[in-house]
């Protein structure tokens, strides 16, 4: 079964719906424009609304036909970039330094088109929850929504997230059981000496002497202390401190972006973090003050939605098209607080192709419109096939 008819005769609308969105990018936690659309369409076909979870997230609830108690979340995230776009296309943004260079915009119209057709068609029977969510781009909406009750206030079997994916041919699905994005946590390390003269250092308890030690050795905490097949990152991002070329500073700051691909590793990387703090700070006599925040968990995949998401992609685009052992990757994604309290699956759907080539956060980056009905399609087999009528 490829696309479904009814949606691709939705295309048109599914792209203008996109378009619309693209030149009207909205920042994290301030998506008014794009949830009143979303609430304002979801409720135009009959799909019961709820606004203002998480902030700015919408929920839409719809129902199938006969008495089915089972229940399924499908997930789109909103928010745009704060980032210039150097597209020149008719519906480019028409909002100076915001952008939709991460193709949200084509998530939200493709789980728009799945919700057209399904209320209109109805062809199951349980619930299906649209969860618009804001803020993936690091404001940690999907949590938001989380701690607003999402799933105590609709309760899923199981929840499912996709994301575009330009680094793959188009029309292809891209998905792995387990983990399959890192965690991502932020480290700032505040080193306080003593500064003084650049001439006589031997009064001084240089703080860039302490910092350029710290720097080098968490180097070594994925080179030594995690294991060689297991994956993380330390990368240590800024190193600021002085102000005058004969003056040695009272301080200095790294901060760092952590990655992990296990909750384990997670919590090794920042224990070490904290060992080699307090080591540096003892051997130079400077205080060293750790400020590790955890940012998004790991995405972890669950084996059962994996291979339910896996089967409603091959009835969509085929066996060949379907890559159940997709590579990790160390970057994140907030769609991972969600996996935390219900059972998932998130996936990539391919979008490269000759006009479609950048990645996504390029200036030039443009949703390709050609998969909306590929993704609308994959929504709606998962939910018929999940909760069949009888
Ligand atoms: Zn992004
Ligand atoms: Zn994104």
């Amino acid at each position: 079964m490829p696309v479904y008819n009814r949606i691709a005769e939705t295309h048109n609308d599914m792209q203008a719906w996109r378009r619309d969105l693209h030149q009207h990018p909205e920042l994290c936690f301030e998506e008014r424009r794009t949830s009143a659309i979303v609430a304002e369409k979801l409720r135009s076909w009959g799909i019961e609304v709820h606004e203002g979870i998480g902030v700015t997230g919408v929920v839409g609830v719809l129902k199938g036909q006969g008495t089915g108690t089972g229940a399924i979340g499908i997930r789109a995230d909103m928010d745009a970039l704060p980032m210039q776009e150097e597209n020149d296309f008719s519906y480019k943004s028409t909002i100076n330094g915001k952008m939709h260079a991460c193709g949200h915009d084509g998530h939200t119209a493709i789980l728009l088109g799945a919700a057209k057709y399904l209320a209109e068609t109805r062809n199951f029977d349980g619930t299906v929850h649209f969860i618009f969510q804001p803020a993936e781009e690091g404001g940690g909406g999907g949590d938001a929504m989380v701690k607003d009750g999402l799933f105590e206030r609709f309760p899923c079997d199981g929840v499912y997230g996709l994301h575009n994916q330009p680094s793959m041919p188009r029309g292809t699905f891209n998905i792995r059981s387990g983990p399959m994005m890192a965690s991502a946590d932020v480290a700032v390390m505040k080193i306080n000496g003593k500064g003084g003269h650049a001439a006589y250092p031997h009064l001084t308890n240089d703080p860039i002497a302490a910092g350029v030690q710290l720097y080098t050795a968490l180097q070594t905490i994925v080179a030594r202390n995690v294991g060689p097949v297991e994956n993380a990152v330390v990368s240590v991002t800024m190193f600021e401190a002085g102000t005058g070329s004969n003056i040695i500073p009272q301080e200095a700051k790294l901060t760092a972006s952590i990655r992990a691909m296990t909750a384990q590793i997670r919590d090794l990387v920042e224990n070490r973090m904290g060992e080699i703090c307090a080591g540096v700070a003892e051997t130079h006599g400077v205080e060293v003050d750790l400020d590790y925040k955890r940012c998004y968990p790991s995405v972890v995949n669950h084996e059962k939605e994996t291979e339910i998401a896996a089967r409603a992609a091959i009835e969509v685009v085929g066996a060949e098209n379907v890559n159940t052992e997709t590579p990790i990757r160390m970057g994140s994604e907030d769609f991972a607080f969600m996996l935390e309290e219900c059972p998932g699956c998130y996936f990539f759907l391919g979008t490269n192709d000759e006009t479609h080539f950048h990645s996504v956060h390029h200036p030039e980056f443009d949703f390709n419109d050609e998969v909306l009905s590929i993704g609308a399609s994959i929504w709606a087999r998962l939910v018929e096939q999940q909760l069949p009528r009888t």
